[in-house]
């Protein structure tokens, strides 16, 4: 049976951290390709400034261009409407409809998966690939998987990869006040958002949105 695995992610840029944990699934599930989905209208960041998908598009196909398991899927950027994983899942379904689907993601979002729109539907299509990050204390990210495993009867698998401390919201604040993202993204991907001058001047106005989101949910 084939075996694909989902990198969904804003990608605002992609960064190693997305690529090292999509390689090291394919390596550890044995996937026969990863599909690396960059969200059209993200429902978690609607406050936050979110680069034009073109650009995001763009970076993540130059920073898997020398992969040949790593393909691009323009799903979410080709609609609209706000992008639910569960949706997305049914129509990668449609296209796969006899592979085992691999959702991958950072323990982040692990942490968030209850609260993600018909968690049930999700699992309906794919088992969860879930990468430990820095972040995290590594008890309660394998207490989690524990937790999800009881409740949505065992879908969900830990990943065994490096742990890169990287972010794109790092990235974003880097590039703001000027410092390196040397070795952060690759080469190509860093000339590109040199080339068309992204994420200059537009850290302080996502930190502004998050304090908005936050004051909003009467958070912080
Ligand atoms: P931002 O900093 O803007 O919130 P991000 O770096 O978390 O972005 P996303 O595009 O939102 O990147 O992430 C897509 C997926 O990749 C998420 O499941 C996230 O948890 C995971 N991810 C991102 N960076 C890492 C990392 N360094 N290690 C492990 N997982 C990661």
């Amino acid at each position: 049976m084939e075996k694909i695995g989902i990198m969904g992610g804003t990608f605002d840029p992609i960064h190693y951290g997305h690529l090292m944990i999509a390689e090291n699934a394919r390596e550890q599930f044995g996937l026969d390709k990863v599909l690396f989905i960059p969200t059209g209208n993200p429902p978690h960041k609607q406050r936050q400034h979110v680069t034009e998908a073109i650009h995001r598009c763009r970076m993540v196909s130059l920073a898997i261009e020398d992969n040949e398991a790593f393909a691009m899927d323009e799903t979410e950027v080709e609609s609209s409407d706000t992008s639910y994983t569960y949706l997305t899942l049914k129509k990668i379904r449609d296209r796969y409809r006899e592979a085992h689907l691999y959702f991958i993601l950072g323990a982040d979002s692990l942490f968030d998966f209850e609260s993600w729109k018909e968690p049930e539907a999700i699992l309906e299509h794919c088992s969860i690939l879930a990468a430990y990050r820095k972040h995290e204390h590594q008890e309660s990210f394998f207490q989690q998987i524990g937790y999800l495993n009881c409740k949505y009867q065992e879908h969900f698998f830990p990943l065994n990869t490096p742990n890169l401390e990287v972010s794109s919201q790092d990235i974003r604040n880097r590039l703001q006040y000027g410092r390196t993202v040397r070795y952060l993204v690759p080469r190509n991907v860093e000339l590109y958002i040199r080339k068309h001058h992204l994420y200059e001047g537009e850290a302080m106005e996502d930190e502004k949105g998050r304090d908005r989101e936050k004051a909003e949910k009467g958070i912080g």
